[in-house]
């Protein structure tokens, strides 16, 4: 599969990479294809890419979806995107923060309001976490995303009970990720200080809670994960400001041993204490209002 030479385009357009804006263009065959590969792209499909550099993955989209709005915030960039998607009128070029514009916001704009729509970037990593809580946390979601991130990011990302943190329950809680392939720095120009992988996350259809309820089941999981190697029974009851014999009681009405700690709970455990803590959290506002 051909990639676009990301050196010497750059070159001929002056144009120096910015590593305050993530820059690491991918020069690598495999990782191309199996981007594409994982994003089972369809005729019909709408794909949102975030962070579209040079083009390198948006003229393969252009060839293989119905639409491509691709966003890309460097305006040296997107004049040689101008320039490399000129003869795909199924691309619209969308200059600006992706963190600007709702996902509702790009779909009006590509003309495609109803969506649904699949979400594809090798990211920028200093804003990783921010563009996966903006596609995952909002309404509407995207059906599937294909993101290309740090290496240590993808396994948090998709850990399993025992290795889980924040990042893992947050985006396990929305979807369904699993490691596509590793990438090693050499899979960029230039390459970046760290290894990459290409994450595949399956967005769940259904939200697992209303919208309002999400915000307590986050208080929940933050708190027990807020006092890193303490056990649950502590980290909840300190965090919530809970009394322990309440937590404890929650813990064993959702049948987990007290002294597990956060990091071993799988996202259908964390629901199952969000069912009996919430109660006593309710109570305990009401109380001390
Ligand atoms: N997609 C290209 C590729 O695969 O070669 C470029 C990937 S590069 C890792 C990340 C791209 O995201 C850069 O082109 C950068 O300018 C762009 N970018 C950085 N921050 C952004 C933001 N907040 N919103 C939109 N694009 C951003």
């Amino acid at each position: 599969m051909r990639v676009l030479d990301a050196r010497k385009i750059l070159r001929e357009k002056g144009i120096r990479p910015r590593k305050s804006l993530g820059q690491n263009f991918l020069v690598s065959p495999r990782g191309l294809r199996a981007i594409l590969e994982a994003a089972e792209l369809r005729d019909s499909d709408v794909v949102v890419e975030i962070g579209a550099g040079i083009g390198t993955l948006t003229v393969p989209l252009a060839e293989r979806v119905g639409k491509v709005i691709a966003v890309e915030i460097d305006r040296r960039l997107v004049e040689i995107l101008e320039e490399i998607c000129a003869g795909y009128p199924n691309v619209l070029l969308v200059q600006g923060d992706v963190l600007d514009f709702s996902l509702r916001q790009l779909l009006e704009q590509g003309g495609c309001p109803q969506g649904p729509c699949k979400a594809v970037g090798n990211l920028p990593y200093y804003v990783t976490s921010a563009i996966l809580r903006h596609f995952l946390e909002n309404t509407p979601r995207p059906s599937l995303m294909v993101v290309t991130v740090q290496k240590e990011v993808a396994q948090r990302m998709a850990a399993s009970p025992g290795e889980m943190s924040l990042l893992s329950v947050s985006v396990q809680f929305y979807s369904k990720p699993r490691i596509v392939c590793h990438l090693p720095a050499g899979a960029f120009y230039p390459p970046p200080e760290v290894d990459s992988a290409v994450v595949k996350l399956e967005v769940l259809p259904d939200p697992r809670l209303p919208p309002e309820e999400e915000q307590v089941f986050f208080r929940i999981v933050r708190a027990g994960f807020g006092e890193r190697r303490k056990t649950l029974r502590n980290s909840l009851s300190r965090g919530l400001n809970l009394p322990v014999t309440q937590v404890e009681e929650a813990l064993a009405a959702a049948s987990i041993d007290p002294q597990r700690r956060a990091e071993s709970l799988s996202v259908e455990e964390w629901l199952a204490l969000y069912e009996k803590l919430r109660v006593n959290l309710q109570a305990h506002q009401r109380l001390s209002k």
